[in-house]
């Protein structure tokens, strides 16, 4: 089951007298060490506190939204330390601080600290622009509420907590051009204010806001974290707590490429039928079909989508075909080197890398103009990643990962399920350094006299609920396999002993 989405709020806060025609907002980087959306850009704001409807919010429609704007000026407030309150504009820069002081150290309460200081929230300086609902491909979800914000005279933003990295005023077009030129990565509620605001405030500007229906609580369905680079995630029968597959629809102006349509239900191969179509109605031709690799959660939607748009192209590895060969028939082989050409504009280059170790005909792409990796199921963002003998081999997935960290200049990872990862090296350097930490545990449980996969798991994997302990087991046998192709333990065909 996808997780609830928790109420959240964020604020879109204008420069103060920005030109209306081309206005400044304060966006901020996450930091890239969060496991969530590290490294993207944003709006401050955050989760809904228990105690904001405690606060007083002048002038609200209703409970709801003065909780909301409540959360939204808190969130603003602790974030960049401005306070989007009336009465504000009587305390100093210096008293300000303190006061945020007070807030974070728990000394005061946020409801307290307003009416202490005589600080009104008033719904009149909040403008709702919008409702926007994480897709469920998220084990993190949010149903945030957007606010646009005019910035207090004389209060100047700064980033304070560590969870982003920084934060700058930048003209919306120009926020917006960064994302379209590949150099930065924003969900999509970000990417629709931005463009939104860069054409100018003008009177239609709240409409333009509302026009989607995203905008509106309707989950957005195709999230473009890059350009030309559609992620579709589609329901399939995978492993928790993962609930969906992130299919790829990557396109210039003249093709698209598919990448593992993995869902076996009817409704959502009906939806990605759909996304494709519009995709193919601008003119564009379907260049083929790649699969990453053999998993039912990549492939399981292959046939309805041939089936559908008649002669599409199936490319995979070798490995992968051989094992598919009953249920999918593959038309062209693809091996390491390979690059596939995409024509149109922008001119697209994916290098695929054999990067065995998940499965053993495992690809990966990389498109070295952007800086962008899809990297199947080597790398996700949700959940971890299973080494399952004897497709599964963690030797091989090591090194895969290590060719993964080398590529030079990696901007973004596009898995195969759970949000993009703006973070890369951070993500592939967390997943290497996990691997090589249980593969020392696991060699100092077999030193101390634990002679089986059960056996491990009891002493190492403390972490994890003895229902997962099967698949656990699945993955110490992985890491014996390697620590005895290192040479460091031996199996006699019963027990596992230290070499
Ligand atoms: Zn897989």
């Amino acid at each position: 089951m996808p997780s609830v989405p928790k109420d959240a709020a964020a604020v879109i806060l204008l420069r103060p007298n920005t030109d209306p025609n081309n206005p400044e907002v304060f966006w901020v980087k996450r930091s890239q060490k969060l496991s969530f959306l590290g490294g993207f850009h944003a709006f401050p704001g955050g989760q809904l506190d228990s105690t904001d409807s405690e606060a007083k919010v002048e002038n609200a429609a209703n409970p709801e939204t003065a909780a909301m704007i409540s959360c939204a000026a808190r969130e603003l407030f602790e974030e960049l330390g401005v306070l989007a309150a009336r009465g504000a504009q009587t305390l100093t820069a210096g008293q300000r601080v303190s006061l945020l002081d007070d807030l974070t150290s728990g000394r005061m309460s946020w409801a307290g600290l307003l009416e202490h200081y005589d600080l009104r929230l008033d719904a009149r300086d909040f403008t709702f622009v919008g409702r926007w609902v994480t897709p469920p491909f998220s084990a993190r979800r949010f149903d945030t509420w957007f606010f646009l914000v005019d910035c207090p005279l004389k209060q100047e933003p700064n980033v304070v907590q560590g969870e982003l990295e920084r934060g700058e005023w930048i003209a919306a077009r120009e926020a917006y051009g960064r994302w379209e030129r590949s150099e930065v990565l924003a969900v999509p509620p970000i990417l629709h204010g931005l463009k939104t605001l860069g054409e100018g405030i003008t009177a239609d500007l709240i409409s333009r806001f509302l026009s989607k229906p995203q905008a509106h609580s309707e989950p957005v369905r195709k999230i473009e974290f890059r350009p030309n680079y559609i992620c579709f995630p589609v329901r399939t029968p995978t492993r928790p707590p993962a609930t969906h597959t992130n299919c790829y629809l990557i396109y210039t102006s003249k093709s698209l490429l598919v990448i593992d349509p993995g869902s076996p239900y009817e409704d959502e191969q009906l939806a990605l039928q759909t996304a494709v179509e519009d995709l193919l109605s601008a003119g564009r031709k379907l260049h083929s079909i790649l699969l990453t690799h053999l998993h039912p959660d990549h492939v399981g939607g292959v046939n309805a989508l041939r089936e559908h748009f008649g002669s599409i192209k199936v490319t995979t590895h070798a490995e992968t075909a051989t094992a598919l060969r009953e249920s999918i028939s593959i038309d062209d082989l693809l091996s390491d080197g390979d690059v596939i050409v995409l024509e149109g504009e922008p001119a697209m280059a994916l290098r695929v890398l054999h990067t065995p170790g998940h499965a053993r005909g495992h690809l990966c792409l990389h498109d070295d103009r952007t800086g962008t990796l899809i990297s199947g199921d080597n790398i996700v963002g949700l959940g971890s990643v299973l080494i399952d003998p004897p497709e599964g081999n963690m030797r091989d997935y090591l090194t895969s990962l290590e060719r993964m960290r080398s590529i030079p200049n990696l901007s973004v990872i596009f898995g195969g399920h759970g949000p993009a990862m703006a973070n890369p090296n951070e993500k592939i350097d967390e997943y290497i350094n996990h691997r090589l930490e249980r593969e020392r545990n696991i060699l100092t449980a077999v030193r101390n006299g634990a002679g089986s996969p059960a056996q491990i798991v009891a002493s190492v994997y403390t972490d994890v609920s003895p229902k997962a302990h099967a698949m656990a087991e699945r993955a110490v046998l992985a890491h014996l396999e390697k620590l005895e192709a290192d040479g460091k333990v031996a199996h006699d065909g019963d027990r596992w002993t230290a070499a």
